[in-house]
């Protein structure tokens, strides 16, 4: 099978963005046995998209464009699509009801509706990072697939939707490993091992950001799965050696909670949480995994000082001179529902979650948390940007990242 790439936008073409999907897509498509001789880049227009495509489809079997999947008027990749292959657009349930989903709580704007729509007899990509749905059309023995312009959108789409479907169609057996990491940014990450990356065609790399982590996977193509095994497993190891303290799981189903939960219980040591601008989410990340009862003892939502007070035996001095959103208050919030409980360990978090009550000295997205184990307290402090939900939800992560990285680094150490 041979392909090729059609990136679609204007903003391309005017050089204010770089065309990182087409690399990205290259790479993949290389993994797959999938040759590629020509990629294009096109801007944000009907005729010359057509052209694209009719050059495009004289050379291979396969086409993948990016971008101009959008909701306003000049994102038309799909309806050209539909056009080249005479195609007409028809509502598609699905993602209709998906794109209602998304906006279940603004109200969506009328131009959204278009999202909903797909070439007849095309298959929709569901889109679970944005609005827009992606989509394959498959006629006369060519195949188009429309993917959205974000990377963020668009690499996730490919590799849940779109390899699946193309590595069916090549003899290769294609295996992949996605290693999940928490607590470094996809640049950080992606720069560690960058060599690696570079040097590697079969497994190839990719990383990519997800919330509040980030992924590598590692995809092999062999004759069989041993072999192609074979290729990933030097790969990985070294990918282990590099970046190993952050890497917490593998595979779709890891969770970062799981494996804190797994490192605790392995230890036999029992936690209570004190949650102050995270109001519960701590635990109720926890308690979504099975197993959490045989690690978490109680988790006390203590929002007000007098909870902080009467529940966490904080003391009213330490409230009244460092405030409730403190290194000091987060530590003795820790301590204080530790000892109050008998856990092992107790973790605290206290911040400023917006959007209102920021201050130049304690602004919105300033987090305090803390760790109690062994009569010594770790506290952290964070800066997060976004929204309240997203505050909250980053200080669950970023603590419990913390927990982890100190039961391993623990037993390191010793
Ligand atoms: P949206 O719903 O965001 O409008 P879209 O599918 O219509 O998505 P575009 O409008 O074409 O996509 O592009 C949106 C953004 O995605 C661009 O501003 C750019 O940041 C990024 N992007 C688009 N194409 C590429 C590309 N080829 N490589 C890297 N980034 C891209
Ligand atoms: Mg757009």
């Amino acid at each position: 099978m041979t392909g090729e790439i059609i990136a679609v936008g204007t903003e391309l073409l005017l050089g204010d963005i770089l065309n990182t999907n087409a690399q990205y897509l290259s790479r993949q498509l290389a993994a797959l046995g999938i040759g590629v001789y020509f990629q294009s880049v096109v801007g944000d227009n009907k005729d010359r998209l057509l052209n694209a495509f009719e050059n495009a489809f004289k050379r291979a079997d396969l086409v993948i464009t990016t971008g101009g999947l959008g909701p306003t008027d000049d994102d038309l990749t799909k309806e050209t699509g539909a056009e080249y292959f005479g195609l007409e657009m028809i509502e598609d349930k699905e993602s209709m009801d998906n794109l209602r989903d998304y906006f279940k709580n603004n109200n969506m704007p009328e131009t959204n509706l278009k999202q909903g729509y797909i070439p007849k007899g095309a298959k929709a990509l569901k889109n679970n990072n944005g609005t827009a749905p992606g989509c394959i059309i498959e006629k006369d023995g060519k195949i188009l697939v429309m993917l959205p312009g974000p990377p963020a959108e668009t690499i996730p789409m490919f590799e849940e939707s779109v390899i699946p479907i193309l590595s069916k169609k090549q003899d290769k057996t294609f295996v992949s490993r996605i290693l999940r990491l928490s607590g470094i940014g996809e640049s950080a990450a992606a720069e560690a091992i960058r060599d690696i990356m570079k040097e590697s065609e079969n497994p190839t790399i990719a990383p990519y950001a997800k919330q509040d982590e980030m992924l590598f996977r590692i995809t092999a193509g062999g004759n069989n799965k041993d072999e192609a095994d074979k290729l990933i497993n030097p790969v990985v190891k070294q990918i282990y050696k590099r970046l190993g303290q952050y890497i917490y799981g593998e595979g779709e189903d890891a969770s970062l909670e799981k494996a804190v939960l797994n490192e605790l219980e392995k230890r036999g040591l029992k936690i209570a949480c004190a949650e102050s601008c995270t109001g519960g989410e701590l635990c109720a990340r926890l308690v979504n995994c099975s197993g959490a009862s045989n690690v978490l003892l109680e988790g006390v939502v203590s929002y007000s000082n007098e909870s902080k007070i009467s529940r966490l035996s904080v003391k009213e001095e330490t409230l009244l001179k460092y405030g409730a959103v403190s290194a000091e208050t987060a530590e003795e919030m820790a301590k204080g529902v530790s000892l109050n409980l008998k856990a092992d360990i107790g973790i605290s978090t206290t911040g400023v979650a917006g959007p209102l009550g920021g201050t130049e000295e304690k602004p919105v997205g300033l987090v305090y948390a803390a760790i109690y184990m062994n009569g010594k307290t770790n506290v952290y402090r964070y800066m997060i940007k976004g929204n309240r939900n997203k505050i909250r939800h980053r200080t669950v992560t970023n603590i419990l990242n913390n927990l982890r990285e100190m039961l391993i680094k623990d037993v390191s150490e010793k």
